[in-house]
């Protein structure tokens, strides 16, 4: 879905100019791409027409002045904003409090994730200072509290199950109850699934839910569920009333446009989304970060959280990047240090993924194919000299009359004779560069939309 996305998006910046013809051809990019990850229909057409009709209306007050980069970024905003409405239902979360004992209860479909998740939230929240433990109310499946009791003592957290006890609530009061008295903060309670969505399981969750009164309901959403997710969360949401969504397995070659429409069908908000099989493999979800990365344009935040992460080593150097990255002031050797970044971290796609402006056609194909290409680049920014490095490209650059950039000078031939590269490929280099530097320059500052977001956390 984020590849087609922004390869749409793409087309709006080679466009010369962008009148009806251009916006209908970008809408009904945009609108396949999300069909094809299963959004559901009627979502995406009145999609579709809003950002027409939002369009339309700053065009015509005006937006534009008259200038063909203000009338791409009208429409660029539009369509960012219309995702975003389709991951914000607006509704804040519950927030588990500290010395407080906060009953979780995850409900969902067998094979959905449910157990895996308890396990991931339950580290997150112990990493966070709350102490947490799980108990498991799953009496349907077999062998279900051995994989609770296997992950939870590999996760380090308390967990409460039986293996004779059959009656779910039975288990599920006294395990809460326990864990209550021993002032445990975060209390997750692990339900069982069915194949189907049968009336049993239904009675069996308000029973439990009545038994253990969940300060929130998590329903537990597989990505790759498509269409029918819609429609499972809406039967969900009658009989346990979730206030939020965690959308399992999004590592796959899931369509999570299915789960998208779930959020829209319930006015439930996402809260993380599982990316793999691993306790820590658990995301924070974000409306505006989330779709920005989708469309290419990277994930800000999640950036500077995982640089956080792994630069822990290097403080000093980390504080830098990070006030360069605020105030827009990126050079090509700080774009440099990004790739090498990436590089080190690892798995490529993923943390590719988070960077602002990151050409999302660089981790076409698999990750050792990325790895070339990125390699590739080290090797033009090699050959740059320590001026041409700390500069903001343009020594590369001729400028025409109107300040635009017209060709190219002599640098480039060198560099790219100096690296055994092409000029095309350093052109390409430069070009992602600039692509990156403006995107961080919107993103950081006092009016960026990096700011705003760290203001909505
Ligand atoms: P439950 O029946 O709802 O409790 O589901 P489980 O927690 O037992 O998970 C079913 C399968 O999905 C297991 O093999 C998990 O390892 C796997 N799984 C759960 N979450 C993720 C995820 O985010 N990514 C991947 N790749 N696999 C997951
Ligand atoms: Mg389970």
């Amino acid at each position: 879905l984020g590849r087609k996305l922004s390869t749409a998006l793409a087309s709006l910046n080679r466009a010369p100019v962008i009148d009806d013809k251009v916006l209908d051809t970008l809408l009904k990019e945009v609108c396949a791409a999300l069909l094809e990850s299963d959004v559901n229909v009627k979502l995406v057409s009145q999609l579709r027409q809003k950002v027409k009709t939002k369009v339309k209306a700053q065009f015509e007050a005006g937006a534009d002045r008259g200038k063909e980069t203000n009338r791409r970024s009208v429409v660029q905003k539009a369509i960012f904003d219309e995702l975003v409405q389709l991951v914000d239902p607006g509704v804040e979360p519950y927030k588990p409090k500290k010395g407080h004992p906060n009953v979780i209860m995850a409900v969902g479909l067998q094979g959905n994730g449910k157990t895996t998740t308890c396990t991931k939230l339950a580290v997150h929240y112990q990493k966070r200072g709350f102490k947490s433990c799980i108990v498991c109310a799953d009496t349907f499946r077999a062998g279900a509290f051995d994989q609770t009791r296997q992950s939870a003592t590999k996760a380090k957290v308390a967990y409460f199950g039986s293996y004779t006890e059959t009656d779910p609530v039975s288990i599920a009061s006294q395990g809460v109850t326990k864990f209550k008295k021993e002032r445990f903060e975060v209390i997750i309670v692990d339900t069982s699934g069915r194949h189907k969505q049968e009336s049993e399981l239904f009675r069996e969750m308000v029973q439990i839910s009545e038994a253990v009164k969940p300060d929130m309901t998590i329903l537990v959403l597989d990505a790759s569920i498509g269409q029918a997710a819609e429609a499972q969360g809406r039967a969900f949401k009658e009989s346990a009333d979730f206030g939020a969504i965690i959308v399992t397995k999004m590592d796959g070659h899931a369509k999570g446009g299915g789960a998208i429409s779930a959020v829209a069908a319930t006015k439930t908000p996402i809260i993380f989304l599982g990316v793999g099989e691993h306790l820590t493999d658990l995301d924070r979800f974000a409306p505006r970060p989330f779709i920005s990365k989708l469309l290419g344009m990277g994930d800000v935040q999640g950036l500077m959280e995982h640089m956080h992460d792994i630069a822990a080593a290097n403080p000093e150097k980390q504080k830098e990047m990070a006030k360069k990255l605020e105030e827009g002031k990126l050079s090509i050797r700080d774009w440099r240090e990004q790739i090498q970044n990436v590089m080190n971290m690892g798995p490529l796609s993923k943390i590719a993924s988070m960077i602002p402006g990151f050409p999302q056609d660089m981790l076409a194909g698999s990750d050792e194919e990325g790895t070339l290409r990125m390699k590739r680049m080290l090797y033009i920014t090699d050959s740059m000299s320590a001026m041409e490095l700390d500069s903001d490209g343009s020594c590369f650059l001729t400028f025409g009359k109107d300040g635009k950039p017209e060709g190219l000078t002599w640098r480039v031939t060198r560099v790219a004779r100096g690296s055994g590269t092409s000029v095309r490929e350093v052109e390409e280099l430069l070009c992602q560069y600039r692509m990156m530097a403006n995107m961080a320059k919107q993103a950081g500052g006092k009016n960026g939309w990096m700011n705003a977001v760290q203001k909505m956390q």
